[in-house]
């Protein structure tokens, strides 16, 4: 089992590609693929057939999904771009920032 470091609403920085060193909040994660798609990040331009929700159809900017070795997790505490690590306390597990080790939050 693959344990999933990343959250929806995680605030991520970009490393390496087009958007590097930009931020976003983490909009969709998808473990098995260990991809996850981030807000305003990451945009390529698609084709959409006329819809419902486009009645014309068009062009249209959707985010492209990122793979999690692309981003890092901004720390709330440091404001840091950090690697996560997990840390078991008695009774619950939580997410730690490796640079300042505060605690994010619980997993
Ligand atoms: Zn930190």
């Amino acid at each position: 089992m693959t344990l999933s470091h990343f959250k929806k609403g995680d605030t991520v920085e970009i490393i390496a590609g087009k958007d590097k060193s930009k931020r976003g909040k983490v909009l969709e994660v998808h473990p098995k693929e260990q991809i996850l798609i981030v807000e305003g990040i990451n945009r390529v331009k698609k084709h959409m057939r006329p819809n419902p929700q486009l009645p014309t159809g068009g062009i249209i900017l959707r985010e492209a999904p990122l793979n999690w070795s692309k981003v890092m997790l901004v720390c709330p505490h440091c404001n840091k771009n950090t690697r996560i690590g997990i840390k078991v306390l008695s009774d619950r597990k939580v997410r730690v920032c490796k640079k300042c080790g505060e605690i994010i939050d619980e997993t």
